[in-house]
């Protein structure tokens, strides 16, 4: 890069840098972008189809989860990375949405792009979009129905429709109750009386084998531990659960000492004392009426041997953070000194058992009353089933988990877009001039979704857009296309198909944010590039990110795609 000085280049940047500006880097942008969008469009919704991506490994996922595509598929274009963020904030702050979100961005700079040709500025375009974007959160808000955590069927739905777009779909029934109820488990209310649900606080457990039904919620926690000593029980029903951060050994003394050991009967007595030291620990876990212990150091031979002959199941070397989980879960103490111990601070779980699972042993602890943290343990045919399980689960837990914190809904299926930009029409005539175009044409694209659910159910989008919105001028805001008939429906909700607000406005802000700051670059500089990416030639390429997929360098981690997949 260099300037010009009395015919004297001045070089300020090092020779290789790449530079597009203005017009050129605005196309290129948006030419990217709207490559990212047009990938995973064909994927929304019931209807949408599954997506096969291959890495360089050769590893296989199979999925139609937006969020999952993206991350799968090594981007290189800075403009495309973008639209990857939109997806992956939208995971993190809502956990669905994540092709809604990106598919609405595309549209957003689609209809901008006609804007900027008839040389209306960026800045206006982008001012115009977050005055539509407020509204358009506005009028979600207000069009939603109240629900929260006691509005099970609300629950339910929602986290149904979540999993209906997903290839484990027939089994939504079954695992929708369980994440249900695993967020039920775990909620908690603030001082404010505010609900909060931490899904941390459900672990997910894979394991492939036997089939999706047998998914199951463990009101507990599992360890990937066994049995310290094959002469303890491996089953205890109403477990009292010692929580042990210290060893259940004779401490060794932390300086070089020697022993003085002269006769045989010396060696007895030292022998005999350390004997009476263990019974002595394991005398103090039997009166304080535990008959498991859960140690996260070690337990001496001969000390298991004790607690073996008194029927108490141990388990030694468990991590930290097991331990403080299963403290949440049986609301249990965690103790350092064995002379602490009280009977009513053990932890309390209906049954602690080690069980094989797929040639593992594993220690369950379940049947907690009132477990404040809890384990998904899914199970299914291959790792691919279980991995499409586990986004599943991911999802319809974030689902619930939205709707008991932020508690509204909306009838889905593009109702609440096309109810919105109905809307945003209208308060675009109260604005005038240039911004009245931009908050038009945000209204226009949020159509993307009726249209494109209807798209990929094979029908015509048109037809399907002008009878919802004939319903919608009708007063049934939450009018939609069902996709199990085909059919626009006067109310989403009467079918069962809900969606959080939560997503929806999640949505409109993830995909807004890309949009502007997309718009707002008119100059890309580039470094040179030492190495090229592994797609070869195409990262930031010079003149070659004209557009289409050939902005995109990073197709080449999807090398062993098949062709015509996307
Ligand atoms: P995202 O990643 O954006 O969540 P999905 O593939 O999960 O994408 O599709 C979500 C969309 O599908 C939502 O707009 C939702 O309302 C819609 N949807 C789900 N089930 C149905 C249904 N039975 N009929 C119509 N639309 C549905
Ligand atoms: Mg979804």
């Amino acid at each position: 890069m260099c300037a010009q000085l009395g015919g004297q280049p001045i070089f300020i940047m090092k020779e290789g840098t790449e530079r597009t500006r203005g017009k050129d880097a605005m196309e290129n942008n948006i030419a990217a972008a709207k490559v990212i969008a047009e990938a995973v469009r064909t994927s929304l919704g019931p209807r949408g189809m599954d997506k096969m991506l291959v890495d360089q490994f050769g590893d296989v996922v199979i999925t139609n989860d937006g969020a999952t595509i993206l991350k799968e598929i090594d981007v290189q274009h800075p403009a495309a990375k973008m639209m990857v963020e939109v997806a992956k904030t939208q995971d993190s702050e809502v956990g669905d949405g994540t092709t809604t979100s990106v598919i609405l961005a595309g549209e957003f700079l689609k209809r901008a792009e006609k804007l900027l040709e008839q040389k209306i500025h960026p800045t206006v375009i982008t001012e115009g979009f977050r005055k539509a974007a407020d509204k358009a959160i506005e009028v979600l808000n207000n069009m939603s129905i109240k629900s929260g955590i006691d509005d099970y069927d609300g629950l339910k739905n929602a986290a149904m429709t979540c999993m209906s777009s997903k290839i484990v779909s027939e089994s939504k029934d079954m695992l929708a109750d369980l994440t249900i109820e695993a967020i039920k488990a775990i909620a908690e209310q603030d001082e404010e009386g505010k609900w909060v649900a931490d899904i941390d606080k459900v672990q997910i457990q894979k394991k492939e084998g036997e089939m999706i039904d047998d998914t199951k919620l463990i009101k507990g926690i599992i360890l990937d531990k066994e049995v310290v000593n094959p002469g303890m029980p491996k089953s205890v029903s109403d477990a009292k659960i010692l929580l042990l951060q210290s060893a259940i050994e004779i401490e060794k003394t932390e300086f070089d000492s020697k022993l003085q050991i002269t006769s045989p009967e010396q060696m007895q007595a030292y022998l005999d004392e350390e004997e009476k030291m263990l019974r002595n620990m394991v005398t103090k876990i039997k009166n304080a009426g535990a008959n498991v212990v859960i140690c996260q150091k070690g337990i001496d031979d001969m000390a298991q041997h004790f607690l073996a002959k008194e029927g108490i199941m141990a388990v030694r070397r468990v991590k930290k953070s097991d331990i403080e989980k299963l403290a949440s879960a049986t609301g249990g103490t965690i103790f350092n000194d064995l002379d602490d111990v009280t009977a009513e601070q053990l932890g309390n779980a209906g049954k602690v058992e080690e069980r094989k699972v797929m040639g593992d042993s594993w220690i369950f602890i379940e049947e907690c009353a009132d477990p404040k943290s809890v384990v998904i343990l899914i199970r299914g045919g291959t790792d691919l089933i279980v991995d499409e399980v586990d986004r599943a689960i991911h999802d319809a837990l974030c689902v619930v988990r939205d709707i008991v914190e932020d508690q509204k809904i909306v009838g889905g299926g593009g109702a609440p877009e096309l109810e919105t930009a109905i809307q945003l029409r209208e308060y675009a005539s109260t604005l005038g001039g240039r911004e009245q175009l931009a908050v038009e044409i945000f209204a226009d694209s949020l159509d993307i979704v009726p249209k494109t659910l209807s798209e990929n159910a094979g029908l015509d989008q048109i037809d399907i857009l002008m009878k919802l919105r004939a319903s919608h001028q009708k007063g049934n805001k939450f009018a939609g296309f069902d996709l199990e008939s085909g059919e626009v429906v006067e109310n989403m909700m009467n079918i069962g198909v809900v969606e959080p607000t939560a997503v929806k406005v999640q949505a409109i802000k993830s995909a807004t944010e890309a949009c502007s700051m997309i718009l707002r670059i008119d100059d890309v500089i580039a470094g040179a590039k030492s190495d090229m990416p592994p797609g070869g030639p195409g990262g930031m390429p010079p003149g070659g990110m004209g557009g289409g997929m050939g902005g995109m360098g990073g197709m080449g981690g999807m090398g062993g795609m098949p062709p015509g997949m996307m």
